[in-house]
């Protein structure tokens, strides 16, 4: 048996502090959520660094929204519901295509500013839309943009107090209620329990569990994990979506070179100069990220090379003016994307599955909510259509804040006043944990056995020696490194167990052993 809470507490001993929202997390989904609710009372926002740190900042194509007058809800969903691998729950998916041109045209009321050209937005093109239709800010920095405006009015906010450096550690909770947050203050270690009437997790995905990785390390599924520590339904983790073009290099987190990028023309080509899309799917390449994913990866099989090259030097645009960040970063490793191919690989990218809610963003314990990529909406399917992520992170964060409203009356500050929780685990003390290096070796095993390609044996060897880690989660843990691992390790011990269970091949999730997709089997979730 594993222990519920990180840590050891006695409610009635540590600070308290009351208030009606709390909101985990300072990216698209916590901020846009904050902002949503904050007419109907106090917003406590933690986030365990600093505000701009997490995915959003770095998103750089853009955001999918049905705007243009060639353009529709319906053929959004159509998209979306194919790149899903027959997945999709079709219900979250129309939510989101009918309710995303309102948040997002709130999102430019509120100073968003998306790229025009000659006064007019000019969406771009993203693997498997049938039309351009993504909106892009400062050519490829739309999450930076996002982060910029919403922080800003989030910081304006008399109604919303921010807390950075706040680690959330768990849910409280009793019975199926959640009454709030467990957490420890980054630079004071103090541990605070906040108490609120509803509390709304949009901490982020699941990228650093893998060795290559385009998310930022904060990123290591903490919501998620102590959803689960907590009860909450945990589901289709075993979709995780292989980014197939980040740039090659040493650093870590891996570079995005965005997939607008072949939108505007690039082309993908092997070692050898050849092209080889068109061999693996009629869309070439602007096929499903998950098919180009494994075809690069064959092609780095076949030609015995660490990566391939994009083609991005005849682009409908000067690449410079069109991707300035993506042409500082190539340039800052000595490639000039204008005249010289970018070498590319895939690497881990976003979280497909997660805390699994209805369509109004409700889990299945009492006044918690999640949002964002933290959350399995359903919307993704086995396999995220581009560009759909930033605006899940608006609808559902929007449709939490009308639930809430609608529910104010029936969750009452007395309740959570009474609390008398504590909670005491045998735990083995002073064990000497070298977490640097578990965390790298389970990084390193993630990414080369439960990566883009899985097979049963690897599967089963992943779990054996995550196995012989778990003694790390019977322990007394202390620091943030600590912490973040347990969660990693809780979230590896989850995802490899699903990839073994699930025993076919659809969208991301790829297994050697099952190729086919088998839906009169398989097409169910797998929940924890
Ligand atoms: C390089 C890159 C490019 C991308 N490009 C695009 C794109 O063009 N279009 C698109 O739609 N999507 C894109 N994505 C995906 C998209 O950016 C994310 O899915 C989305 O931003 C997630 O938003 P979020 O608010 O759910 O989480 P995040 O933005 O990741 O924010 C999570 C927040 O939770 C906080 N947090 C986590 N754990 C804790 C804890 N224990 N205690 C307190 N706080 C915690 C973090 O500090 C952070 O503030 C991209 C992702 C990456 C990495």
């Amino acid at each position: 048996m594993f222990p519920r809470y990180l840590i050891n507490f006695d409610l009635p001993k540590i600070k308290k502090i009351y208030t009606d929202f709390l909101v985990v997390g300072s990216g698209i989904a916590g901020l846009y959520t904050s902002l949503k609710i904050c007419d109907k009372g106090e917003v406590i926002l933690l986030t365990k660094s600093k505000l701009k740190e997490g995915s959003t900042e770095h998103a750089q194509g853009g955001i999918a929204v049905a705007l243009g007058s060639n353009d529709s809800p319906r053929l959004h969903m159509e998209d979306t519901l194919k790149a899903g691998a027959n997945f999709c729950d079709s219900k979250a998916v129309e939510v989101l295509v009918t309710e995303g041109p309102k948040c997002v045209e709130e999102l430019i009321k509120w100073g968003t500013k998306f790229d025009k050209i000659e006064g007019k937005y000019k969406p771009t093109l993203e693997a498997a839309h049938q039309i351009p239709r993504i909106l892009h800010a400062k050519g490829d920095a739309t999450g930076a943009e996002v982060e910029r405006s919403l922080s800003k009015k989030v910081i304006k906010e008399n109604k919303i107090i921010i807390k950075e450096n706040s680690f959330v550690l768990d849910i409280l909770t009793d019975h199926s209620n959640c009454y709030g947050l467990l957490t420890m203050d980054n630079k004071t270690k103090e541990i605070i329990a906040y108490l609120a009437k509803s509390t709304i997790l949009a901490s982020g995905g699941t990228g650093q569990l893998f060795g290559n990785t385009t998310n930022p390390k904060v990123v290591t599924g903490d919501g998620i994990a102590l959803a689960y520590r907590g009860g909450a339904k945990i589901a289709n983790l075993e979709f995780i979506q292989f980014h197939p073009t980040a740039l090659y290099h040493e650093r870590n987190p891996k570079f995005l070179i965005s997939e607008s990028v072949r939108g505007e023309g690039a082309i993908l080509k092997n070692i050898k100069g050849e092209i080889f899309m068109p061999y693996y799917h009629p869309l070439a390449d602007l096929a499903p990220r998950d098919i180009v994913a494994r075809a690069i990866k064959d092609q780095i099989k076949k030609t015995k090379s660490n990566y391939v090259c994009l083609d991005a030097t005849k682009i409908k645009y000067k690449f410079s003016e069109r991707f300035p960040t993506i042409y500082k970063n190539c340039i800052e490793i000595g490639i000039n994307p204008e005249k010289q191919y970018i070498p590319v690989a895939p690497v881990a990218h976003y979280t497909m599955g997660g805390v699994k809610t209805d369509t109004w963003g409700q889990t299945n314990l009492t006044n918690f909510y999640a949002c964002g990529e933290c959350s399995n909406t359903g919307v993704h399917g086995a396999n995220r259509l581009a560009s759909n992520s930033l605006l899940e992170g608006l609808v559902f964060g929007n449709r939490i804040a009308q639930k809430i409203k609608e529910k104010m009356n029936s969750s009452s500050i007395k309740k959570y006043k009474e609390l008398n929780i504590s909670y005491n685990f045998p735990r083995n003390k002073n064990k000497e944990l070298n977490v640097i290096q578990i965390k790298e070796n389970l990084q390193k095993l993630m990414w080369n056995k439960v990566g883009i390609i899985r097979n049963s044996s690897d599967l089963i060897e992943v779990q054996q020696k995550i196995n012989q880690w778990k003694f790390l989660l019977l322990s007394e843990l202390k620091s943030v490194e600590e912490f973040e691992l347990a969660n990693m390790l809780t979230l590896a011990d989850l995802l490899t167990k699903s990839a073994l269970k699930r025993k076919e091949s659809r969208g991301a999730h790829y297994r050697k052993d099952f190729p086919d997709r088998d839906d009169i089997n398989w097409k169910k979730y797998i929940e924890y």
